[in-house]
């Protein structure tokens, strides 16, 4: 079942290797049908590139397995807790990027000071208080803290990216990690300022209804 999207699954999973967003067997996709309403998620400790799109483990809303042999991320209750209230949302991605990251272990969110940022994360990236791996309170955390952004960082931890669908989800975690990087950059040599929210808005707006073909 939901074939076509275990391989969006995969392929944005193979993906945030290839840029860079995990190493190892770290991180974990998940993608809702919005048909069915059931989840496609990454299975638990195996590395993206061993695995096919039937390893992809297919779970309904509250995290019983519907179809698949492995046993799936064992951050799953924390992400099915945001698909659960983001009824908006159909992707929910978890990286441990490092630059991304290293604004976490301050404490810090990433302001959005770039128009990248603005265009694909739609604000700035907030960061979420410390809570455990492996529980539903990281689910918790971010609903409180994510407002109308794509990306939200997780304090000692690593990143959350969301979107309406698998697409978007990889794009939010690719450029937040993008973001990050400049954004050190950029404080090496002085004070970083943020966009005026007018100037976010209109990139947001920008992106959205005009960008692509
Ligand atoms: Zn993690």
């Amino acid at each position: 079942m939901l074939e076509q999207l275990k391989k969006e699954v995969l392929d944005a999973a193979l993906a945030l290797k290839t840029n860079k967003l995990v190493t190892l067997t770290g991180g974990n996709v998940t993608g809702r049908d919005p048909e069915t309403g059931y989840c496609v998620i990454t299975p638990s400790g195996i590395a993206y590139e061993l695995l096919s799109p039937e390893d992809m483990v297919v779970v309904d809303i509250d995290g019983n397995v519907i179809e698949g042999e492995m046993k799936p991320s064992v951050d799953m209750m924390g992400l099915l807790y945001i698909l659960r209230n983001r009824s908006d949302l159909h992707c929910v991605i978890h990286t441990h990027s490092p630059y991304a990251t290293s604004f976490a272990i301050l404490n810090q969110g990433i302001p959005c000071a770039l128009t990248t940022l603005a265009n694909e994360v739609g604000s700035d990236v907030p960061c979420a208080p410390y809570t455990r791996p492996g529980s539903e309170t990281i689910g918790i955390q971010v609903v409180e803290h994510i407002g109308d952004s794509n990306a939200c960082l997780l304090a000692h931890h690593g990143v959350i990216a969301v979107g309406t669908n698998v697409h978007h989800g990889l794009v939010a975690a690719v450029m937040c990690e993008d973001a990050a990087k400049v954004l050190y950059l950029a404080k090496t040599m002085g004070t970083v300022e943020r966009l005026p929210q007018e100037e976010i808005d209109y990139n947001r707006e920008l992106f959205l209804n005009t960008y692509g073909q």
